[in-house]
């Protein structure tokens, strides 16, 4: 995938009329003439946000764990009664990791492991085809305010390069971000800081202190503090809760991905 660095002139419309919000006009795709304001992290001006995509900007509604348990059967090792159970928590516990390395701890088997990561990538794919895939609300105005206001944002997930590129095909998002990254592509997965990294180098963001990691999951917030990020933050939108996405060490913790430009003082005029 290519870095568009190009600012967003997308529908340029004439200036918005006085006591219009500057969010308003971000999302409205308002022209350079008009001044967005700057994101921030306190008094530092923020460069880059990494998005986690499953559960963060887009819905889950329970795909992955359902393509989990199709891919056990499939691939030969489907665990039945307790061991199912706990293999399911186990792949709870660890979303957000690299599907490859979840499926490496729950065989002990390379082979195996590949096997049934290809079946998981097959599954994930069919149910996205048959389900449909939505994004979280207010996600793609997110992004687009973000981008407007000279952030750079990336979209980062556990998933293959395959069923990422799949998921931005259903979304239609493959132009939303400046970057997206899968842990093939970055070198370790989360909660390694591999990720949030390669999205810094990859959109020439000028330091680690500039960056926001946002994400649903415990192995997101690790991945985001193992890298220095300014700001770790946690939402309520995927897999983990407050109390376990505090405990990971998330700096803050909202609701949903909407709420991210009111955190970054983007709401304000
Ligand atoms: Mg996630």
């Amino acid at each position: 995938m290519t870095i568009d660095t190009s600012p967003a002139t997308e529908a340029a419309t004439a200036p918005a009329p006085a006591g219009a919000s500057a969010a308003a006009t971000a999302i409205a795709g308002a022209s350079a003439a008009v001044p967005h304001p700057t994101a921030r992290i306190g008094d530092r001006p923020v460069e880059l946000v990494v998005l986690d995509m499953a559960g963060t900007t887009v819905r889950d509604d329970g795909l992955v764990e359902r393509a989990f348990a199709l891919a056990a059967e499939r691939a030969g090792f489907a665990p039945e009664g307790e061991e199912r159970e706990r293999a399911l928590d186990y792949v709870r516990e660890t979303m957000g990791q690299s599907k490859i390395a979840v499926f490496r701890v729950l065989t002990g088997d390379e082979e195996l492991a590949q096997r049934a990561n290809a079946e998981f990538e097959g599954a994930y794919a069919e149910l996205v085809g048959e389900l449909g895939v939505s994004a979280i609300d207010g996600a793609l105005e997110t992004v687009r305010l973000l981008r407007a206001s000279g952030v750079a944002v990336a979209l980062t997930t556990g998933f293959a390069p395959s069923t990422r590129d799949a998921l931005l095909d259903a979304l239609g998002w493959h132009d939303l971000a400046d970057v997206a990254l899968a842990p093939a592509e970055a070198g370790r997965g989360r909660p390694h800081p591999d990720l949030p990294l390669t999205a810094l180098l990859r959109t020439g963001a000028g330091s680690v202190g500039s960056m926001v990691v946002v994400g649903d999951t415990q192995s997101d917030i690790g991945s985001g503090l193992a890298a220095g990020a300014g700001l770790v933050v946690g939402v309520l939108t995927g897999t983990h809760d407050r109390a376990e996405l505090e405990a990971a060490g998330a700096h803050a913790v909202i609701d949903s991905v909407a709420d991210l430009p009111a955190l970054l003082g983007l709401d304000e005029a």
